[in-house]
């Protein structure tokens, strides 16, 4: 399956990143137990992996499942996977079996590699697509690795051209079904560059990552970015607060979700002192709390720059390094990026500050819904825009802001309501932590709008308390017809809150 290639006119992603390195010895990873990993070793071993890929029978555009805990050797088998001409498809570690299922069988893989303790589960699914399986654990051995130590490290990275795929990712489905959103090689390699100048990385930066990688943050935004900036990352297994704030003193860069945020501000530790080594805070892939933002100010000396992107379209917007990080805003377009807010029904381009659907056009959006052309056909509009299912507006600044998904977008007496809106005004009470709101069947109105709100830990709110603060802060129609309490919000692994849950949580509310 090797085609002889001409090395600088090969768009395969892993000919990008490492045709022209210069120094196989430089570290490309640390790991939180000492090992250190040199691009050289990257590629030697990836190398191994391919040699394996292929004696296994994976052939160019297969696709190579991959359920397996976070671990260098499952970052080089991305590296392999793509650079033998499959397609990388990394599966959450927390699906179940049933769940994997679905993913598998709607895939076809050849491969599917995943932990040795779900083995036999998956053998049985693999088996209906005459999957081969292979294992590979957390801490990075399994008979995957067995095999490929046998290999040899030499392997010509297969000529792919820049729309060829180089990974199908399933999004996290938060509304709806999963769905195979099909990333060529050029849109990974196009957007992780921008990022690269963009965020101004060196083959000085080293990276925290704490981050999963089978999302597209942890895998193609973290690591794709070091690798081609020729940096180095300090991979942790997840998100121990004490652990990054302590490697902060020689690390110069995190890449986190909001969580990570929230959560490094609850330890004492985190101080201007801790963080004068750091460069740059990145957050993304649900929103950050505009206090959040704030307070990691006040606290560190640093203005987080939150971004914005999905699987489908990779990273779109940013807040610029040098000029103004807007809290509660994701900033401009990339530069190659288009981006505009049209009103959902006719598609008709709105004005600043004007809310719409946010849709965006460049090399960095996806090829496609995985055998799903009708699916791919109605969230494209004619002039290639892509629907991307967020609502939001441009202000008069040119600063892009989210204000939720659109089908979180509450409907009530027929006028729409914003959530965002109703949840920055009850985040502003004193003694809320944060809040959700939710629409919920009711029979006036089509959808009550309902918060669900947390309140710190010993603040004595009930819903009259909140409801008073609104009112006369918002339209009638907008107030809230009931107010919940939770101890915390629901939330996936990325940090999204999972309004999904909440909606079924309280689905009979209003029923008489
Ligand atoms: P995913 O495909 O899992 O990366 O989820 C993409 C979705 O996450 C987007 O469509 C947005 O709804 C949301 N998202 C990503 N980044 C941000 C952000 N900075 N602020 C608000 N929502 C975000």
């Amino acid at each position: 399956m090797n085609t002889p290639i001409n090395a600088t006119a090969n768009a395969n992603l892993f000919s990008r990143l490492f045709d022209n390195l210069d120094d196989p010895a430089r570290l490309a990873i640390e790991t939180a137990d000492g090992k250190r990993i040199s691009y050289g070793d990257l590629i030697g071993r990836s190398g191994q992996i391919a040699n394996l890929l292929v004696a296994r029978g994976v052939k160019i555009g297969d696709r190579v499942a991959v359920q397996v805990e976070k671990s260098v050797q499952n970052l080089i088998l991305y590296l392999a996977v793509v650079r033998a001409g499959a397609i990388y498809l990394p599966l959450n570690t927390a699906y179940t079996l049933n769940e994997l299922t679905y993913f598998i069988t709607d895939a076809e893989p050849s491969l599917v590699v995943c932990d040795p303790a779900k083995a036999d589960g998956i053998r049985a699914i693999a088996q209906k697509v005459n999957a081969k399986v292979e294992t590979l654990d957390a801490s990075g051995n399994g008979s995957l690795t067995d095999a490929a130590d046998r290999e040899k490290s030499e392997f010509t990275t297969v000529q792919r051209a820049n729309d060829d795929l180089a990974a199908i990712l399933y999004t996290s489905g938060t509304t709806g079904r999963s769905k195979g959103a099909m990333l060529s090689h050029d849109n990974l390699a196009s957007n992780s560059l921008t990022l690269v100048d963009y965020w101004r990385f060196t083959d000085k930066d080293v990276l925290i990552h704490a981050l999963p990688i089978y999302h597209t943050h942890g895998l193609f935004v973290a690591s794709n970015v070091t690798l081609f900036a020729r940096a180095s990352m300090i991979f942790l297994p997840k998100l121990d607060p004490e652990q990054i704030i302590k490697l902060m003193p020689r690390a110069t860069a995190l890449m986190g979700v909001p969580t990570f945020y929230t959560r490094l501000l609850r330890s004492p530790n985190l101080t201007k002192e801790a963080t004068s080594h750091m460069r740059l805070f990145v957050s993304g892939s649900a929103p950050l709390l505009a206090d959040t933002h704030r307070e990691w100010s006040a606290r560190t000396g640093h203005a987080v720059l939150e971004r914005y992107g999905m699987t489908e379209t990779n990273m779109n917007t940013s807040n610029p390094y040098d000029g103004e990080r807007v809290p509660g805003a994701v900033g401009f377009p990339l530069p190659g990026v288009s981006a505009r807010v049209v009103d959902p029904e006719t598609g008709k381009p709105l004005k600043a500050d004007e809310i719409g659907m946010i849709e965006v056009k460049g090399p960095n959006v996806f090829k496609g819904y995985w055998r799903m052309p009708e699916k791919t056909k109605s969230e494209f509009r004619d002039d290639g825009f892509f629907i991307t299912g967020d609502l939001g507006k441009i202000d008069a600044k040119g600063y892009v802001h989210i204000v939720g998904r659109g089908k979180d977008l509450v409907i009530s007496g027929g006028f729409n309501v914003y959530p965002k809106e109703i949840e920055s005004e009850i985040d502003a009470i004193d003694g809320v932590v944060e809040s959700a709101v939710i629409g919920v069947p009711h029979a006036d109105f089509g959808e009550g709008v309902t918060a669900v709100v947390v309140p710190q830990k010993g603040a004595t709110l009930d819903e009259a308390a909140i409801l008073r603060a609104l009112d006369g802060r918002l339209a009638k129609f907008k107030m809230p017809k009931r107010v919940l309490f939770e101890d915390d919000l629901p939330r996936n692994t990325m940090g999204k809150v999972q309004k999904n849950i909440l909606r079924d949580k309280y689905k009979d509310l209003y029923k008489k």
